[in-house]
Order: C-alpha cells, then structure tokens, then sequence
C-alpha cells in the first residue's frame, strides 16, 4: 500500500468545503509555518528534496533559493495550473476536490517567498474550476488564513485566479507570465529568468499545483520525514495520472518505489489491460516524454525491473529510457497504431506552436505533414529519414521547450518502431483498412 500525503483526504464527503478541511488537519501546517522564520521554512523545503511536479523536476527549494530581494520591490508566487500537456490532469484533481490543500500551500509558499499577491494561472478548458478555487479563497479568507494581518502575524496575502484561454504554450512560465500580463502568450527569451524579472518585471516563483501541494505535508511531517520516502532523489509521492488501455484510469498517488509492471498490472492501480490485450508501449510522463515498448518499459536494457521514479525511468538516457515528466501515465496496448499515436500528438504541437522560432514553427509543421502522408500510404521509405532528420533540427534550436516537446515523440516513435513507419509505407492498401496493430501481433516487444 503506497504511503498517502496529498490524497489521504480525497474520499471525504465534503473535504472541498474549508470547515471539513480544517476538522481534518486543515490549515495546520499554515499555522506552525507562519510561526517560523522564512529561511526555516526554505530550509525545510530543501531539506525535503522535493522536485518541481510540472514536468521538469527541478528542485523547488534550490528554485525558491533564486528568487531577487531589491529593496522595495514586490515579490510574487505565480502557480501553473495551466495542465495542458495531454494525458496529464493530476492537477485538475487536486484542485477540483482538494482545494483547500493548494490554498494553504500557497499561503506557506507565499509567506516563504515574500509574496503578498499570488496568482493562480489556470487553463480555459477548466471553466468549472476556477468557481471552486475562488470559493475556496473566499472560505479561506473568512477564516483569517488570507487578506490582511494573517492570523496576527501582520502577513498580508491575496490569492488572484486568472484564467487562460486555452493555450497549451501558455504552460510554460514565461509565455505564462506574458499572459498574466494581458498579452499574448508568447515565451520570452531567458535570461532574466522569472526569479530576476517575472510578471510585471518583479521577481517571481512560477510553480506546479502538485509542487505548491506538497509543501502542505512537507511542513506537517517536516522535510527530513518528507525526504525518507521514496528512493535516492525521487522524495516524497508524486501523483500520477493513467489512461489509455487500463482497467482503471485515474489520479494515484504514488510513493516511488513501486515498479512500472506493478503499477499497470496491480489492483491497486490500473489493474491490467482490458480483454486480456497484451502491452505495447506507454508514454509514461505525458505526451512530450520519449514513448517505451514493453520491454524496455517494464526493464531497463541492464534487465533491471524499471521503477516509478526519476532516475529508473531515465535509465538508459533517450536511447532506451524516457522520462517521469508530468507524470501523464497512457498505455497501449497491443492492437493501437504508434504511427497514428504519433500523428496525433505531432498535430497537436503543430497547432499549439506560437511560430516565433522558424524550426518549431515550420520543423512542426513538416513533421506533421510527413507523417499524415505515411499514415495514409502515401508515404515512401525516405520520407522516415526526412521525418528523422526534421526532428534532430528542432531539439535545442529554439526558445522554449515545446519545440523538444515536439520532436522527442516523434524521434522516440521512429527510435522503437521504425519497421511500423515502414509497414505503413510498404502495405498503402492495407493501412487505408486497418491500422498495424490490428495487422501484426507477433512482437518481441509487447508483453
Ligand atoms: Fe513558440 Fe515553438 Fe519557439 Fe516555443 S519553441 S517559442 S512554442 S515557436
């Protein structure tokens, strides 16, 4: 049984409202943090080695560690709950049921950071959300835990949601921050990064809805008892989001340690692939994270059992690992099609491009084209290589990470599966009718 700090209080009736979150422990750990000084609360945060939940899994103490003090100028904390990466809505859960939890993580964070107006940056499509969030601040708020003079700690906090409008670059911090501002989202060139100059050109933490979460339970139980669960640099849980051909898709929590078979194959979990279908491949960490067939999936290439963690999943680098990213967990089973997979996902980036930087612009543009040719039979053999080498010219030749975002599926899908790239192009008749997996099932890979 994993070890429960975010859901522990998911099923009870009613944990949204903040009287039955705060009968259960709610507010707590806001209480002891904004007894302790700033530093100590850094301290503990760094302490826990807790890494950024977004996708990148940068340190969050080291990250709240750069953040600018001019004398004189305001300071904010910005949460990204901009989860638009597909497969991922781990964060649409947290705040949908437990928004309390993500209230009172801002509340330590900000009093940490100095920052007396937070803001949460949310994505359009969760137009229901934003009406639980404001009444969980309006709750918050009656109760003395934000506006002015918190708790007589003469702490002030306000707590602002700002609604995007449905652009998935606008997950990334600074197309994020130009948003905030009103403009459109484009990224901005770094540096300054958002610690020097973020929104309004003031010093600014941007963080993940999971990351400002977990702060909750590091404060309660302290960043040393945080740091002891888990394995190596993968601390405390982490929550994952499962779909595609599972038996249970869903949000779970996980502590780490468990191993990617038992967390396909166990009740607890996703409990297996439907009708009796075998695996295929997975994308473990959210659509932009390098795809694995099984059997790299379920063992690294040293035959090691892979493990739910940072480090195992990135064993073996892109060539035969991948990533824990976002933490968006979709399986495929043995009948889906990764050159339709692939399509899909390339279609996506290509519409979600913001066109400042030519190789993502057009790079995403021409893979999407490639691909759609191969897909449909109209395809040739060099057409593999074409797409191979348009890919390698978008990763690392542009502003922000989406153009990687972009090009590590599709490289990843040609990495595994060449021979279906190449089926496609080989059978155009029989690809108009069925996809390859429906035509081939015998594969050393699939489990
Ligand atoms: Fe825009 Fe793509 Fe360049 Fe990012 S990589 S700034 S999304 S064009």
């Amino acid at each position: 049984m994993s070890k429960k700090l975010l859901l522990k209080n998911a099923h009870i009736e009613n944990i949204r409202n903040f009287d039955v979150y705060r009968k259960h422990g709610g507010y707590d750990a806001a209480e002891k943090a904004l007894k302790m000084k700033p530093e100590e609360i850094l301290e503990e945060v760094k302490t826990s080695g807790l890494r950024g939940r977004g996708g990148a899994g940068f340190p969050t103490g080291l990250k709240w560690s750069f953040i600018a003090k001019p004398e004189g100028v305001p300071r904010h904390l910005v949460v990204n709950a901009d989860e638009s990466e597909p497969g991922t809505f781990k964060d649409r859960y947290l705040m949908e049921y437990l928004p309390h939890l993500l209230i009172e993580g801002m509340l330590i964070s900000s009093f940490c950071l100095g920052s007396n107006i937070s803001y949460i940056y949310i994505r359009g499509e969760y137009s229901w959300i934003p009406d639980i969030l404001e009444q969980a601040i309006a709750e918050a708020k009656n109760a003395g835990f934000l506006g002015k003079n918190i708790l007589g700690t003469g702490f002030d906090l306000e707590i602002y949601v700002h609604r995007g409008a449905g652009a998935y670059i606008c997950g990334e911090e600074t197309a994020l921050l130009e948003s905030l501002e009103g403009k459109r989202g484009n990224p901005r060139l770094k540096p300054p990064f958002p610690a020097v100059k973020g929104v309004w050109e003031r010093p600014t933490v941007v963080n993940n809805v999971e990351s400002i979460a977990a702060v909750v339970p590091i404060i309660n139980i302290s960043g040393a008892e945080y740091a002891k669960i888990g394995v190596g640099k993968s601390t405390g849980t982490k929550l994952i989001s499962a779909c595609g051909n599972i038996n249970k898709p869903g949000v779970y929590e996980i502590d780490m340690t468990i191993t990617v078979e038992e967390f396909i194959y166990s009740d607890e979990y996703c409990g297996g692939i439907p009708n009796g279908k075998r695996l295929k491949a997975c994308i473990p960490g959210g659509s932009s994270v390098p795809i694995l067939p099984a059997n790299l999936l379920l063992k690294t290439i040293n035959g090691e059992p892979r493990y739910m963690n940072y480090e195992s999943l990135a064993d073996g680098g892109f060539t035969t690992g991948t990533m824990m990213g976002s933490g968006g967990f979709i399986v495929l089973d043995e009948d889906q099609s990764v050159v339709e997979h692939t399509l899909t996902l390339a279609k996506f980036y290509y519409h979600e491009s913001c066109g400042q930087c030519t190789p993502c612009r057009e790079g995403t543009a021409w893979m999407y084209k490639i691909l759609e040719n191969i897909r449909s039979g109209k395809g040739k053999l060099e057409d593999i290589d074409l797409l191979w080498d348009v890919q390698r010219k978008i990763e690392g030749n542009t502003i922000c990470p989406l153009g990687d975002a972009a090009a590590w599926p599709v490289a990843a899908a040609i990495r595994h599966f060449r021979d279906e790239f190449e089926w496609y192009v080989k059978n155009p008749e029989l690809s108009q009718k069925q996809n390859y997996g429906l035509a081939n099932y015998a594969d050393a890979r699939i489990a």
